[in-house]
């Protein structure tokens, strides 16, 4: 499989592909950027011109009359015969022996050199992480082959802030209670420096895990960077962890009238106590791992003195 993979090559007459992944930011790709990549590369050495020696130094292999081939017949008994092929161990496959003493001295008759390479990648608006950027032909250069592409792959990071999602930019925006019920203004800071004002509809009120969206302030389209999609906000409102009594009737009188009950005679008054959700079932993984027989004394012990508090 491997040799037939060679000579394959070679017939192709063209290298291999390098691909480099580069990691760029949301703004990078809201506002586009050029970025410089350094990489290094083979290149043809130019004192031997990609002949590893001095002119006519270069002789073909004995070994393998130059087909970097060997082939050995092994008997298996009964006339019948198996043909082995491996790399000609003389030449390593090259086909060719340069003499040492006429072997180029920069190269040291590899006939390429390793070279730094500053690669212009310009990352247009709008393009997205996984998106390929051909530099075709830029790829590792070989002696009698034609080089191949470097592929540079964006690879997006994840913003603080933004969400992406296809076209369309997510953000979360936190307001009090305060403003939940009596309206906000709240300025939103764009991924190009700009700042955005938001303004809610008065007598509106917004509730926690509402979304209103901005059109054409979302990420530009590849290709046609003046169309946008757009900016989807979710709002997270903030509640306070106490109202102080003498407040409570002012509020009361500003909302809705709570609905009334009736208890019933027999009816049973219970205790409130904190509950966390995420802690217990923390504790019930921890639990499963560390202690599969269900004794109290261990990690588990802890609910009992909770409830005693
Ligand atoms: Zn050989
Ligand atoms: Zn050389």
């Amino acid at each position: 499989m491997f040799f037939g993979d060679t000579r394959r090559h070679k017939r192709d007459h063209r290298g291999k592909d390098v691909v480099h992944q580069m990691s760029v930011s949301l703004e990078e790709v809201y506002r586009g950027t050029v970025r410089k990549l350094a990489l290094q590369k083979n290149v043809i050495c130019d004192k031997c011109e990609g002949r590893g020696g001095k002119k006519g130094a270069v002789e073909q292999c004995q070994t393998c009359r130059g087909t970097g081939m060997q082939v050995q017949i092994q008997q298996l008994g009964l006339g019948m015969i198996q043909q082995i092929q491996t790399i000609c161990s003389d030449c390593r496959g090259q086909g060719e022996r340069i003499n040492p003493k006429d072997r180029c001295k920069q190269c040291q008759g590899k006939k390429v050199v390793r070279e730094r390479k500053i690669l212009e990648v310009h990352v247009d608006k709008g393009m997205v992480d996984g998106q390929k950027i051909l530099f075709t032909g830029e790829g590792d250069q070989e002696p009698n082959l034609e080089p191949g592409d470097i592929i540079i792959v964006l690879d997006e990071k994840e913003h603080p802030v933004y969400k992406r999602s296809g076209g369309d930019l997510i953000i979360r925006q936190e307001i009090q209670l305060v403003e939940a019920l009596c309206g906000y203004q709240k300025i939103i800071k764009t991924l190009d420096d700009r700042d955005l004002v938001i303004t809610a509809i008065p007598g509106e009120v917004t509730k926690h895990g509402d979304v209103k969206c901005i059109l054409n302030e979302g990420m530009p389209q590849y290709k046609n960077p003046f169309e946008k999609g757009r900016l989807i906000i979710q709002f997270v409102v903030i509640f306070p962890n106490q109202i102080a009594p003498e407040s409570i009737p002012v509020l009361e009188n500003c909302l809705p009238p709570r609905p009334e009950i009736m208890i019933p005679d027999q009816a049973e008054e219970c205790t409130l106590l904190p509950f966390d959700l995420e802690q217990e079932s923390r504790r019930r993984d921890h639990k499963n791992v560390y202690d599969e027989d269900g004794d109290m004394g261990g990690p588990g012990g802890q609910r009992v003195q909770c409830a005693t508090n």
